[in-house]
């Protein structure tokens, strides 16, 4: 299970730094990002990530790729305030990330839903601390389950869907409370490859419909061509950023088209690159 280290578990969502700079129109600045883990007892410190900085823009569909190893998950935990970073800062729309906050919805591999809970009820799960009335609340779970094709499981448990139904679900809990951003670490690396592809179909639409800015983790090339705006693309030890990669292929996007294999080569290239 990825990035379960259970600290920072007390940490203020609703903290905000005031003096935070705004850099323009930039949904996330990812800003200087270092992270050194040091070793437990006597083990080597890991440079996990160092220097990287990239910008997403607002209602931009970035991917971030990468080998194993190379920091994807820790660039995830960082930007979502469940980390903190040993250098640098985030900014989320301009403010400080100092610890997580219900300007993010998060979606993780595994699907993190509460099994005593209906899929209404995990849908929405983060807008009993908003300030909506019920009806509001009601209102804004029925679009969600609606966006998503789930309106008929609404009353089912999450045992009873499948891996796929599971992630929607999620994604569908992490837009409710109407985020600035989406933040995603590999969320179909569990789900069959028809499934995923579906998924990938189906995350294309939400953003489409409703314009949020994406940025989504993976270590599959063809998933992050087939869905990105941008590809940073990270390499390992020290993680960094290799290059940022422009997708320049209109949607939608077939795999058995030449660019998109261009693509797929270029940055395969990169990742095989290394030091
Ligand atoms: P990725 O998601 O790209 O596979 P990670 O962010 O999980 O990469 O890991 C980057 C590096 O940091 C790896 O060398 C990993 O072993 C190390 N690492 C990740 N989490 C921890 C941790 N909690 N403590 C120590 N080292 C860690
Ligand atoms: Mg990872």
């Amino acid at each position: 299970m990825t990035g379960c280290d259970g600290s920072d578990g007390g940490r203020d969502d609703r903290e905000k730094d005031g003096e935070a700079e705004s850099h323009g129109d930039a949904s996330v600045d990812v800003d200087r990002v270092g992270k050194t883990y040091r070793g437990d007892r006597d083990g080597d410190a890991v440079r996990a990530l160092d220097d990287v900085s990239f910008a997403v823009d607002k209602g931009e569909f970035v991917c971030l790729v990468g080998p194993s190893g190379c920091g994807k998950t820790t660039l995830f935990r960082i930007i979502a305030g469940l980390t903190d970073a040993t250098d640098g800062e985030i900014r989320l729309a301009g403010r400080t990330v100092t610890g997580p906050t219900t300007d993010m919805g998060v979606v993780f591999q595994e699907y993190h839903l509460f099994p005593w809970l209906t899929i209404e009820e995990n849908v929405g799960f983060g807008l009993e601390r908003s300030d909506r009335s019920a009806a509001e609340r009601e209102r804004r779970v029925d679009e969600m389950l609606d966006l998503v094709g789930l309106a008929e499981f609404r009353g089912s448990y999450p045992k009873s869907l499948s891996g796929g139904m599971k992630q929607r679900v999620a994604i569908a809990r992490a837009l409710a409370v109407d985020p600035e951003l989406l933040l995603m670490d590999e969320p179909f690396g569990a789900v069959d490859a028809q499934t995923r592809e579906m998924l990938q179909r189906e995350l294309l639409d939400v953003w489409e419909s409703t314009g949020k800015t994406v940025l989504f983790v993976t270590h599959d090339v063809a998933e992050a061509v087939t869905l990105a705006d941008r590809i940073v693309v990270m390499a390992a030890e020290p993680g960094r950023v290799e290059e940022i990669v422009d997708v320049d292929v209109d949607r939608p996007r077939e795999r058995g088209d030449p660019t998109f294999g261009e693509h797929v080569a270029r940055v395969r290239e990169l990742i095989g690159a290394g030091p």
